[in-house]
């Protein structure tokens, strides 16, 4: 058991391979300063195996570990020259959590611990302040009634606001020991009242109880529901700190902090935080006061008038900067610390790579290259891909009408618009309606994640930029205004207030997490564009990654912006995108519902100008990059007319009655349209339409190449292939127009023909399909529907349940599955063995999603292809997944 908790200074955590993994981050970290003679408060780690050893013993601590316990706490006791429960000079211990990864506010926290009423009147006498006394004292009953003894801290509020009410005060501090005194006996009686038994006095059992419930909020509601979002597994456990106290709030040369050692908003390399004087820790992360700024500079751009810590304890301010930098360049990395001071002494608490928005972890990253502290590669690796997304993401059209209602703190960027709701709940059930939400809350808690998760933007009145709002919407990309001291909530009415103007739940209102604006109404946004950092990041991306990207798009608008977002080509154009336009969709309606070949080829007639001119467009913006077309693919009837109004103007346009065109409809209908009449079956059936899109592509080219615009090799892929002879038969057919236009034109025409992977005999016999493709693209979307026989349209409904029973440990629509992996693989085999010079890419959802494009590049693909805004992360994901090889 020795070596299963360790103090702070053991030289053997040195030895330790994974330390985060064996001691939590908090506690490795802790570790590690207090081996670099950072000054840590004395304490010791109770590592992430015992959690498991707990849970084993029935959710207990046993005998051995007991006794370990107490050993390490003498130890703690020698080190500050204070004893457990003494009623001298008695040492108080914090109890925290500590997950291999960081949770902000998942866990449960103790403060205080040791407190009983003999030991409080020793604290008293040693710091010469009862009130200050007193006040920990209750803090601690409150805490601890409710993370070890399920007592809801609202009992005890409730008791604070009657006690000041009667009293005719409105402030906590204008309550002295005495208040203290009496409300600590109602605590008492509280506790008792609910649990049977008196408050635990004797300090050893405190102990215990502290460390079970830290083992125990592993498995909190809100525990999981975090590491559901995170994709952390359950059984990593946590791991237990116990630390000596240090005191930040037993007067005015006392302070607590949280300081960042750049701004993790901009990136800046300029130290950013927030400080609170007379505070205890968990007053800065909980928004109940409002802190100040940590530098005068910081201070003096917000326009603050309370002095900053730089002003108001000049020399602490020096030190805790030097340690930031000694931090920081251990690390190499921003670090996110904790500190407190006790009467002028600084103590630091805690250091962790620190939560940042996804601009400024790609400055950071690309700044530390040029500081020479990390490597190119250093840098690629540390940013997660699918964090660009934020980036991605549309900024407030500054040229449209904007009234400004109020302001907060830009505490996560980006804008959104949606409807006020002042409930995690009712966020929950509007999104559940596909419809964009503001939670507007005074402050959030960890309760509100599942909130927080479902609405598009988060809104508080209360707290600073480390409140847990700020950080847990930094750190879900959710756009965030915090500390609006503009806006005053009322919950009971739903709805807010400003000076000026009243917004009620459910109207719209727009935030700006750039700049902290709230705005009435909806606003236009404007699309991001990559520049800066950002460029350079991907520009070194690009200098490793083999793989290639591309983009699934069809419209020029997003063929622009995969462009600009540094698409090499298109992977997926999906002709039917096409067929919609108003202009077209008749036409396409005569298609279908003509009656013999002519009148198909009439209709199709029609058609083929408007491909032709979409594919000149397209080719045109490509601009010599390669562009796979893929012919037709869904059923037939997805085009019918679906209204009355529909059908009447079809029947008028083709001159058939509209019982004609009902029983026609009648006609297409399918059981399981998506395992039916579609893809190259189509084709079978109706070669026509097939022939028409191939000869619209060629034509296309040919203008192309009189325009004197570069030109491109078109890539024509023929959807849902099961058997070679369906693709021998598209391969003749789109060879016998190709000759054809050739022969009108008198000109050559450079293509080639390849074949979707969506089935999966496809990919069983990819060996004889590979006969007659110069290219397999992996259509994921329909391949993960065939292989598991899960409808895509509606495995929405039931997934979940499939996660939560951990039979999928993430939706298959979003990452590969292994199975579906290992048709890829087989596929790739084959496809090879056949065609050495076959080119392989995957196209469907997964193209996008870094730890698939991890699978592609393992699996040895040629590119990945994804929608226009996932290009930039697939570049990085791909590059990731070159350097992890
Ligand atoms: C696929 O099935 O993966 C694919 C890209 O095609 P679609 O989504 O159009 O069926
Ligand atoms: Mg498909």
């Amino acid at each position: 058991m020795s070596d299963l908790i360790l103090n702070f200074n053991s030289k053997f955590s040195k030895k330790i391979k994974n330390p985060k993994n064996f001691l939590g981050g908090k506690g490795a970290n802790l570790s590690q300063m207090g081996r670099m003679g950072l000054p840590v408060p004395p304490g010791f780690t109770i590592s992430t195996k015992v959690c498991d050893i707990f849970y084993k013993n029935k959710k207990q601590l046993n005998k051995q570990l007991t006794k370990e316990i107490n050993k390490q706490l003498s130890q703690i006791e020698r080190e500050t020259k204070k004893k457990f429960g003494d009623l001298k000079n008695p040492l108080l211990v914090s109890v925290r959590s500590g997950a291999r990864v960081s949770m902000p506010g998942m866990m449960d926290t103790i403060l205080n611990l040791g407190l009983n009423d003999k030991t409080v009147m020793a604290l008293a006498d040693k710091t010469s302040n009862k009130r200050f006394a007193k006040d920990s004292y209750r803090r601690f009953i409150q805490m601890y009634s409710s993370v070890v003894l399920g007592i809801d801290s609202f009992n005890f509020e409730e008791l604070i606001e009657n006690y000041k009410l009667t009293k005719g005060v409105l402030l906590d501090t204008e309550l002295d020991e005495k208040d203290w005194d009496a409300l600590i006996s109602d605590f008492k009686n509280v506790v008792k009242e609910k649990t049977k038994k008196e408050f635990p006095q004797d300090v050893y059992k405190q102990l215990e109880g502290a460390i079970s419930a830290v083992f125990l909020s592993w498995q909190s509601h809100r525990a999981k529901v975090y590491r559901k979002l995170n994709h952390i597994p359950d059984d990593w456990g946590t791991a237990v700190n116990v630390q000596s106290m240090v005191f930040g709030n037993m007067g005015d040369d006392c302070a607590t902090g949280v300081v960042f050692t750049r701004d993790p908003s901009s990136g800046k390399n300029e130290i950013y935080g927030e400080y609170l004087i007379n505070a205890q820790g968990e007053d800065v992360v909980a928004g109940t006061r409002t802190p100040q700024h940590i530098t005068k500079k910081a201070r003096i751009n917000s326009g603050g008038k309370e002095l900053s810590m730089e002003e108001t304890m000049p020399k602490v301010f020096k030190q805790l900067k030097k340690i930031l930098s000694t931090l920081e360049k251990h690390y190499k990395d921003m670090q996110d610390v904790e500190f407190t001071v006790e009467n002028k002494k600084l103590w630091m608490l805690q250091t962790r790579s620190g939560k940042r928005t996804a601009k400024s972890s790609v400055k950071i990253a690309v700044d530390m290259v040029k500081e020479k502290l990390i490597s190119r590669k250093e840098a690629i690796l540390r940013i997660d891909p699918n964090s660009l997304d934020t980036l991605l993401h549309p900024t407030l059209d500054e040229k449209s009408e904007i009234k400004v209602i109020a302001k907060g703190l830009p505490a996560s960027p980006g804008a959104v618009s949606g409807k006020v709701v002042f409930s995690s709940e009712e966020a929950e059930r509007l999104n559940g309606m596909m419809q964009n939400t503001i939670l507007v809350r005074v402050e959030t808690s960890p309760e509100d994640i599942h909130g927080m998760h479902a609405a598009k933007g988060i809104l508080t009145s209360r707290g600073g930029m480390t409140s847990h709002a700020a950080v847990v919407a930094r750190g879900m990309g959710r756009p965030c205004v915090s500390g609006s001291s503009e806006i005053s909530i009322d919950y009971e009415n739903k709805l807010f207030k400003t000076d000026q103007i009243q917004v009620k739940e459910g109207e719209i209102i727009t935030i700006d997490g750039s700049t902290g604006r709230i705005i009435l109404g909806e606003v236009q946004t404007v699309k991001p564009e990559i520049s800066g950092d950002f460029s350079k990041l991907m520009s070194w991306a690009d200098s490793f990654r083999k793989l290639k990207v591309r983009t699934n798009s069809e419209t020029p608008v997003d063929t622009k912006a995969a462009r600009d977002f540094g698409a090499e080509g298109i992977g997926l154009c999906r002709t039917e995108h096409m067929f919609f336009d108003e202009d077209r969709i008749l036409s396409v309606r005569e298609m279908i519902l003509s009656k013999n070949k002519n009148d198909r080829n009439k209709a199709l007639a029609k058609l083929l100008p408007h491909q032709k001119k979409d594919f000149i467009e397209i080719f045109k913006i490509m601009n010599g990059l390669p562009v796979t077309v893929r012919l037709l693919d869904p059923p037939l009837h997805e085009f019918l007319p679906k209204n009355e109004k529909e059908v009447k103007d079809v029947s008028n346009s083709l001159g058939l009655t509209v019982t004609e065109i009902e029983s026609r409809i009648g006609e297409l209908h399918e059981h399981n349209p998506m395992l039916g009449h579609r893809g190259c079956r189509l084709a079978i059936s109706f070669p026509e339409i097939y022939e028409m899109q191939c000869r619209a592509i060629f034509e296309a080219l040919i203008e192309c190449k009189n325009k004197k615009i570069k030109s491109i090799i078109p890539e024509i892929m023929i959807p849902l292939v099961s058997t070679e002879a369906e693709i021998e038969i598209m391969k003749k057919l789109v060879d016998r127009v190709a000759n054809q236009v050739k022969a009108e034109n008198k000109t050559k025409i450079d293509y080639l023909v390849g074949t979707m992977i969506e089935l999966p005999r496809a990919a069983i016999k990819a060996k004889d399909i590979a006969k007659h493709a110069d290219f397999f693209s992996f259509g994921t979307n329909d391949l993960t529907q065939t292989t598991f026989g899960i409808s895509r349209d509606d495995s929405g409904k039931f997934l979940n349940d499939y996660i939560e029973n951990k039979i999928f440990d993430i939706d298959p629509f979003i990452s590969i599955d292994e199975g579906v992996g290992d048709l890829i693989e087989i596929a790739t085999l084959k496809g090879r063995k056949q065609n050495k010079k076959i080119k392989l890419g995957i196209c469907g959802e997964h193209g996008g999603d870094p730890k698939s494009i991890n699978f592609c590049s393992r699996t040895g693909l040629n590119y990945v292809s994804c929608s226009p805004y996932r290009v930039p992360i697939a570049r990085l994901a791909a590059a990731q997944a070159q350097l992890k090889k």
